[in-house]
């Protein structure tokens, strides 16, 4: 799965999933144009990192809760690699709590960064993919916007949300070759769930086939699949990356 002369946009790369999928795609010869919104020193780090790998790498500062952000940054991404050929909508936040606690604020902070920027991303980055009549777009979803998770009413809609996203931009962009998929990770040991506590943790591995939470290269090589011509034939779907945790 070589993508030579290809360059991929990952949202939320500083650290986590994302920084695992950019790492990935490099690795397979990629151009990496990733955003973060507060980690510049990790970011950095991770901008020369990639470029020691051979390819050509650049972070941008660009929060995904703003919609007009997305446009920005997609323009400074076409004027700095020349083309972008591989959007992956990774950035994601959770603010959990029972929905009787749950403000308003904690809702669309959720929704904002979640979804609604995967939809701006999306609207930014299909004009270039257009013009070149050809692009995959990988959503970062989850297996909770599937089952639904209690105390995380604002995360699941919002992941629930990625997924009908990703349906309509199959149907709406196919005929342009642009192939839009969701990955719907399951468990994945990162910052995001370093958060949890022990037992809680312990309970999500119980449920788990594989009995091990995941890692961040378990995802990052579905994107590479999903991003790679080794898929050519394949949009509109979800593929769970959970250890059989959903089925
Ligand atoms: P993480 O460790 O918390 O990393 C989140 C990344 O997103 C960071 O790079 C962060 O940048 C960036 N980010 C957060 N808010 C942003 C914003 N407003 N604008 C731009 N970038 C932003 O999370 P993760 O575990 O890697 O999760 C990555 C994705 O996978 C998320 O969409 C998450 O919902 C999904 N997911 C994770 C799991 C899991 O078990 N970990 C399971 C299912 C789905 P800064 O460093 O600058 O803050």
């Amino acid at each position: 799965m070589n993508l030579q002369g290809k360059t991929a946009l990952v949202t939320g790369a500083s650290r986590g999933i994302g920084k695992g999928i950019a790492h990935t795609l490099a690795k397979a010869g990629a151009n990496i144009a990733f955003t973060y919104v507060s980690s510049v020193e990790k970011a950095m780090t991770f901008e020369a990192e990639l470029q020691a790998m051979g390819v050509k790498a650049k972070g941008y500062q660009s929060n995904a809760a703003e919609f007009a952000e997305a446009d920005k940054v997609v323009d400074e991404i076409l004027k700095d690699f020349g083309a972008l050929d591989v959007l992956v909508n990774n950035a994601g936040i959770t603010k959990d709590t029972l929905l009787m606690r749950m403000s308003e604020q904690q809702w669309d902070d959720v929704l904002d960064t979640n979804l609604k920027s995967a939809f701006a991303m999306t609207k930014a980055a299909m004009k270039p993919m257009m013009k070149a009549k050809s692009g995959s777009i990988i959503n970062i979803t989850s297996v909770v916007g599937i089952t639904g998770n209690a105390g995380q009413a604002n995360y699941a809609a919002s992941k629930a949300g990625m997924i009908g996203l990703t349906k309509s931009v199959a149907k709406e962009l196919g005929s342009r070759n642009i192939r839009c998929n969701a990955i719907a990770p399951g468990f994945i040991e990162t910052e995001m769930t370093d958060t949890l506590a022990e037992e809680v943790k312990a309970e999500w591995i119980k449920g788990i086939p594989l009995k091990r939470g995941g890692k961040p290269e378990d995802v990052a090589n579905c994107v590479l699949f999903l991003a790679s011509d080794a898929s050519s034939y394949i949009s509109g779907q979800t593929i769970n990356v959970c250890g059989g945790m959903v089925m």
